[in-house]
């Protein structure tokens, strides 16, 4: 029987496992689809307090997972198939190789994944010149158009680093007004490489036939006119949705994210079950605010497992 398992390594996870950890619980943490979670997938995290000079998504998750490790947190990459939670516990967590794992306490620190916009243009083009991630894929595409959708940071950041590929990159968003923060927007404006295209929507992706994209589709969305655009890639930002699919029916969720009864605290409707982070929070969905509620969930679970007397 494990004492504590956690679930995820994003900024979350590996928290709450490096608290847990020095709380003498060695909790058993698993790693899941995207070991490090999507900080990995980011290229200069600048606004994570103590790194004036920014530091690489890549980098400071590393770096997490050594201290969490250094203080005795086991790291296992897996996947949780399926989970069967009881007001107390034992938990029951069912892994991808069908190993049953039994703990007094769970953690869910599952994380969000990017939100597609649901063309089927769009899928079939997955990894094919539509990707969500331009740390990962944006070096493929020097010296052609570039289209990144959305109207948020990550979009704006995306496009930002685009910029260093792209022949010039074009944004497509849905209104005529940013919801990404004002020093975003400014740095945005005022890169020579990149445009707006206002109150518009992409509606298809070309091309399917020669199975990579060559353009897109837009129509907009204050006339009705539709036009197309050339491009070599195109790169969604549109938000993200939480990881708690494996947990429906099992835990209180609104709107896929997991509910915190008492918003102060990391309990969820389970006894003995926490959560923290992305998958808990679609408020501020920060690197920093996720580690700030892995923290308090390992405190929280720390002492309820004190107080159950294990
Ligand atoms: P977001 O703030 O929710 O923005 C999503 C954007 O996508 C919005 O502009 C939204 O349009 C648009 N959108 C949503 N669904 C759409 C659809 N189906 N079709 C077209 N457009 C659609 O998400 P985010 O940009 O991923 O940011 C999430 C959080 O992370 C935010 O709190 C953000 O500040 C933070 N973040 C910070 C940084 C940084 O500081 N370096 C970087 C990345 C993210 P509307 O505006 O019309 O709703």
């Amino acid at each position: 029987m494990e004492t504590l398992t956690i679930i995820g390594t994003g900024p979350a996870g590996l928290t709450a496992a490096l608290y847990a950890a020095r709380a003498n619980l060695a909790p058993l943490v698993l790693a899941g689809n995207l070991p490090g979670g999507q900080l990995t997938q980011t290229t200069e995290v600048e606004n994570y307090p103590g790194f004036p000079e920014g530091i690489l998504g890549f980098d400071l998750m590393e770096a997490c997972t050594k201290q969490a490790e250094r203080f005795g947190a086991r790291l296992q990459n897996a996947i949780v198939a399926a989970v069967a939670f009881t007001p107390g516990g034992p938990q029951k967590l069912t892994l991808g190789d069908g190993t049953v794992i039994e703990s007094r306490a769970v953690i869910i620190a599952t994380g969000a994944r990017p939100r597609w916009l649901g063309l089927d243009s769009e899928n079939a083009l997955r990894n094919k010149g539509v990707s969500s991630c331009a740390t990962c894929d944006g070096a493929f595409f020097r010296d052609v158009p570039i289209v990144v959708v959305g109207g948020g940071d990550s979009a704006l950041e995306e496009a930002l680093f685009l910029t260093r590929f792209g022949s010039k990159v074009l944004v497509v968003h849905r209104r005529e007004e940013l919801r990404a923060s004002k020093v975003m927007a400014q740095r945005a404006r005022e890169n020579p490489k990149l445009e707006f295209i206002w109150n518009a929507v992409v509606e298809e992706v070309l091309d399917v036939a020669q199975d990579k994209v060559t353009g897109v589709r837009l129509r907009d969305l204050k006339t009705g006119a539709r036009s197309q655009i050339d491009c070599g890639a195109l790169f969604v930002a549109i938000g993200h949705l939480p990881n708690t699919d494996v947990f429906a029916g099992q835990i209180a969720m609104e709107d896929g994210y997991i509910v915190l009864p008492d918003g102060g605290r990391s309990q969820t409707n389970v006894e003995g079950v926490f959560a923290a982070g992305d998958c808990a929070d679609h408020v501020y969905r920060q690197a920093i605010t996720a580690a700030g509620m892995g923290c308090r969930a390992a405190i929280d679970a720390e002492r309820w497992l004190t107080r159950q007397g294990s």
